[in-house]
C-alpha cells in the first residue's frame, strides 16, 4: 500500500520522478481524490475516466506511440482500481512508462487539479507549484495557563513543542474570574482585560500577564529557530489577542488569523480548523504577489506573456517569475548553445544555433528563473497575463 507523503518528502520524490525518454511516452496523471469534493470511490473513478477519454481522443499518428500511451492508461487504471486506498489522501500523482514497466504513485494530503499529460519525462509543474505555494504556518494555541505550538505544512499538522504550562491555581474557567478586590477602571495594563463591571483579582491578572509574556517570548524564540511564513493563534478569547499584542513586531505582523479551538483540542480538530483558513492565507499571499507586480508595472518593470518572458530570461533580467496555477503545459524548444527558450522552432531566436525540443517550456522557464531569481505561483484567474505568465524584471 502506498503511504502518504509529506512536504520535504515531496521534494525528494520529485528527484525520484526523473525518468526520461527520447520519445514522449511517459504519462503523468494528477487526480483530485479529495473526500470533501469526491466522497465516493465512483466519483474519482469517473473523473479518471474523463481523463482517459482525453487520452483516447488525442491525435497521435505514430502507432508505436499510440500503443505505448494506451498501455500507460491501462496501467494507471488498474492501479487506481485495484491498489489505491484513499485514507486521508486528497491528491494523487501517478507517473508511468509501460515500455519500461515503470510506475510511480504519490498520494499527497493536498488538493491537486485533474490533469493528464504525456511527454519525454514526468510533468512536474503542478507539483512544483503546490510546493511553492504551500506556506509553512506556525500555530500557537494559548489559554490562561497553557500554550501548545504546531507547524502546518502541505496539509500536515505536527506538534513541535511540549505543552507549556503556566501557574494559575485559583482560576476556574467554568465560572469566570475569581474575583475579590477593586473594579477595573484605573487603566493599568492588567485590569484592562477584565470585562466591564467585573471585579478582578489583580494578583491573578498579573500572574496571567506574566504567563502570556513568557508564552510570547517562548513563541518568538521557537520561531527564530524554526522559521515559518505566517502565524495563526488560537484558544479561548481573549488570550490569543493578548498574546498577539505581546509578540515582537516582526512576528506580530505575521499573524494572519485566529482559530476558535480549545488548547486541549485533539490534533484532527486543530488540523481541520487550520485547513479551513488556509485558502484565506493563500489568497492574501496571492494578493501580495499581485500587488508587487502592479507596483512593478507602474515602474515599467513588469512584463507579461511567454515570449517577452523568454527574452528577459535569456538576458538574465528576471527577478521574479509569476505563473498562474492554471497555466497549460506546452511544448517548446531549448537552444543547445545559449539555452534560450522559445516556442517550437528549429533555430534559436537569440543566437541562431540548433534547438532541442522540450515537453513543457513553462516548466523549463520555472527552472531557469529559479537560478537567478524566484518563482511565484498565483491562483489562475487572478493573474491577468497572456499565457498565464508574467515577470518582474531587474531593468
Ligand atoms: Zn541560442
Amino acid at each position: 500500500m502506498a503511504t502518504r507523503i509529506a512536504g520535504t518528502a515531496i521534494e525528494c520524490e520529485i528527484g525520484h520522478l526523473r525518468h526520461a525518454h527520447s520519445t514522449p511516452i511517459v504519462t503523468t496523471c494528477y487526480l483530485n481524490v479529495d473526500g470533501a469534493q469526491r466522497p465516493r470511490r465512483e466519483d474519482y473513478l469517473a473523473a479518471f475516466a474523463v481523463l482517459a477519454q482525453q487520452a483516447r481522443n488525442a491525435e497521435i499518428e505514430d502507432p508505436e506511440l499510440r500503443t505505448a500511451l494506451d498501455a500507460n492508461m491501462t496501467l494507471l487504471a488498474r492501479w487506481l482500481e485495484e491498489r489505491f486506498e484513499r485514507s486521508r489522501t486528497r491528491g494523487l500523482v501517478m507517473v508511468c512508462c509501460s515500455l519500461d514497466s515503470w510506475f510511480h504513485a504519490m498520494p499527497v494530503t493536498i488538493a491537486v487539479e485533474d490533469q493528464l499529460t504525456w511527454g519525454r519525462s514526468p510533468h512536474l509543474l503542478q507539483l512544483e507549484a503546490i510546493l511553492a505555494r504551500a506556506k509553512r504556518l506556525g500555530v500557537a494555541l494559548v489559554d490562561h495557563e497553557k500554550m501548545r505550538f504546531f507547524e502546518y505544512h502541505l496539509g500536515e499538522l505536527s506538534e513541535s513543542s511540549a505543552l507549556f504550562e503556566g501557574a494559575l491555581p485559583h482560576r476556574d474557567r467554568q465560572h469566570g474570574w475569581n474575583v475579590s478586590s477593586s473594579p477595573s477602571g484605573s487603566g493599568d495594563a492588567a485590569a484592562q482585560w477584565a470585562s466591564a463591571g467585573t471585579h478582578v483579582d489583580r494578583r491573578e491578572l498579573a500572574t496571567e500577564e506574566r504567563h502570556l509574556t513568557r508564552c510570547a517570548a517562548a513563541l518568538a524564540n521557537h520561531v527564530d529557530e524554526h522559521p515559518v511564513d505566517h502565524l495563526i493563534l488560537g484558544g479561548p478569547t481573549p488570550e490569543p489577542e493578548r498574546l498577539e499584542r505581546l509578540l515582537p513586531t516582526r512576528y506580530r505582523s505575521r499573524v494572519v488569523g485566529f482559530l476558535p479551538v480549545r488548547v486541549t483540542a485533539p490534533l484532527e480538530d486543530i488540523q481541520a480548523a487550520v485547513s479551513a483558513i488556509e485558502p484565506d492565507v493563500e489568497r492574501r499571499d496571492d494578493e501580495a504577489t499581485l500587488s508587487v507586480l502592479a507596483t512593478a508595472s507602474g515602474s515599467g518593470l513588469a512584463i507579461r506573456g511567454l515570449k517577452p518572458v523568454f527574452a528577459a530570461l535569456s538576458e538574465g533580467r528576471v527577478e521574479q517569475l509569476i505563473i498562474s496555477t492554471q497555466v497549460e503545459s506546452r511544448p517548446g524548444a531549448l537552444c543547445t548553445s545559449c539555452q534560450a527558450l522559445s516556442l517550437p522552432r528549429l533555430n534559436c531566436p537569440v543566437c541562431g544555433a540548433d534547438t532541442t525540443p522540450v515537453d513543457d517550456v513553462v516548466e523549463e522557464a520555472v527552472e531557469q528563473a529559479a537560478h537567478g531569481g524566484e518563482c511565484r505561483f498565483v491562483r489562475g484567474e487572478l493573474l491577468d497575463a497572456d499565457d498565464g505568465v508574467a515577470a518582474i524584471v531587474r531593468y
